[in-house]
């Protein structure tokens, strides 16, 4: 069991807003909102801002323009804090306060008397004596009062090994060399990520805490403040990281650690992004690899997160996208398309809305997102469509003939059966052209073919070509091709 029965799930993503929303982050809101909503439960968006030297002007919009892309709505968040007043951490201050006059109380809080030079005689004690530099082994004997012009530090009260239970790795434990006093409250009045993080999970009601692998050395130190508050742990459950797409190297820059919405100007769909993110790292089991939303959703559990990281496979992000395009309406292709072809394309008179529609029908067999169809666009590969070829006569010898002249003849049969050709598809052009191509050779006519039609060596077949641009243009460009071998 995931949790106990008769608790109102509760998750929450807390990003600090210092910067773009990388891929391992996406993962980790994902997999909080799949949670959240297989349960009925809550999900929470939460700022957690309280390092303002890190932060970075206009993340926080990015940060919800990022979720809002991919689907994953949120119960309460910056813009909608509802019973929280805020979601954002850097107005909570006086919670967190109210907190730390509770430990204050309790004598486990004191205000850190020294000076940084102080601070550093220890350490360098420490370093010499070749032991662990600790906060906890220079104490004040006398606790001053806390007017704020001191950091606050806990003053961890047991000091012992820690073990805990983490949904996803098992059983964990940690000595008590990793129990330390740290920051409570900043000189600046910002609580340190350590405590605030407790304060809020407590006040919003968050029972499950999945977060990333970097938290578990830090896991003592947060148990010791739960224990000190004496409020209950919520369930942990360490998410996997996510590794570069040989499954060995953590994700890197180049290979998939980038701002979300860079995969969204890229043309992956957001779909494909909650898909793919679902299944690093997490497996309803057997080989299937497309799910919708709602089935993600209905499958999802903790039990099936692995420990080990999760490859970031980018030849498969490439193929579910196109799967994903495959599936969506021809309004939409268009508009896809057109976004990703050139101005100079799309300012020419022979641009319109029908040839879009037949391109959308050759186009989305074999691309897989906007950076191919720009990058064919801008290799000249969609001129066919749009623009007359202009090209050296000699393009169309083939290479068993002795001179261009020997396609003259049947680029004109190719012609005339053309003029009675079924024109409703790529396939019943190429079926109307099929018994003579066998009959003289297939390269013997479809070379001369097709680049008198596209006047490129490279381009798609014939077929294709003469469905997107119709009929007339069709015999137009043969009779140019021909009057241009025989003036
Ligand atoms: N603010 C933390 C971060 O940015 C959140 C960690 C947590 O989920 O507790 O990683």
């Amino acid at each position: 069991m995931d949790h106990k029965p008769d608790q109102k799930v509760v998750t929450r993503f807390a990003p600090s807003p210092t910067g773009f929303l990388h891929i391992g982050g996406v993962r980790t809101a994902l997999f909080a909102y799949l949670y959240a909503r297989k349960h009925n439960g809550t999900f929470i968006l939460r700022i957690e801002d309280t390092d303002k030297s890190r932060e970075v002007a206009g993340s926080i919009a990015h940060i919800q323009e990022s979720l809002k892309w991919l689907g994953i709505s949120w119960d309460f968040g910056p813009d909608n804090p509802g019973k929280f007043n805020s979601c954002l951490q850097s107005d909570r201050l006086d919670i967190y306060k109210k907190y730390a006059e509770k430990l204050i109380e309790k004598g486990l809080a004191y205000p850190d008397p020294y000076t940084e030079e102080e601070t550093e005689a220890f350490r360098q004690d420490a370093i010499n004596s070749k032991k662990p530099f600790l906060y906890r082994n220079h104490r004040p004997t006398t606790e001053g009062k806390w007017d704020g012009t001191k950091p606050l530090r806990f003053k961890v009260p047991k000091i012992k090994r820690y073990e805990w239970y983490d949904q996803v790795r098992g059983t964990l434990s940690a000595g008590e060399e990793m129990l330390d006093d740290f920051i409570l409250i900043k000189t600046d009045g910002y609580p340190t990520y350590n405590f605030a993080h407790i304060v809020d999970d407590l006040e919003m009601g968050v029972t499950h805490v999945m977060r990333g692998q970097e938290f578990i050395s830090s896991q003592p130190k947060f148990l010791s403040l739960y224990d000190a508050l004496e409020i209950p742990y919520p369930i942990f459950a360490t998410l996997p990281p996510i590794m570069g797409t040989d499954g060995k190297k953590k994700l890197s820059k180049r290979d998939g650690a980038k701002d979300l919405l860079e995969y969204r100007d890229e043309g992956y769909l957001p779909e494909t992004m909650r898909n793919f993110l679902a299944l690093i790292g997490w497996n309803p089991g057997g080989d299937r690899e497309l799910f919708s939303t709602e089935e993600l959703i209905a499958n999802f559990s903790l039990e099936k997160i692995q420990k080990s990281g999760g490859a970031f496979n980018e030849e498969k992000l490439r193929w579910m996208n196109k799967e994903y395009l495959r599936l969506q309406n021809s309004d939409f292709l268009k508009n896809y398309l057109s976004d990703s072809l050139p101005d100079k394309l799309k300012s020419l008179p022979q641009y319109n809305d029908d040839k879009l529609n037949k391109l959308i029908t050759v186009v989305f067999e074999r691309v897989h997102n906007k950076s191919e169809i720009k990058e064919s666009a801008e290799a000249g590969e969609f001129d066919f469509a749009f623009v007359k070829p202009e090209f050296e006569t000699n393009l169309m010898k083939y290479k068993n003939d002795q001179s261009v002249k020997d396609a003259l003849v049947r680029l004109q049969m190719a012609s005339e059966l053309l003029a009675e050709a079924d024109f409703s598809s790529a396939e019943s052009i190429k079926k109307s052209l099929w018994g003579y191509a066998e009959e003289v050779g297939k390269g013997e006519l479809l070379w001369p073919l097709r680049t008198a039609l596209s006047g490129k060596e490279r381009s798609p077949d014939p077929f294709v070509i003469a469905y997107v641009i119709g009929r007339e243009e069709t015999l137009s460009r043969i009779k140019t091709a021909c009057d241009k071998i025989a003036p």
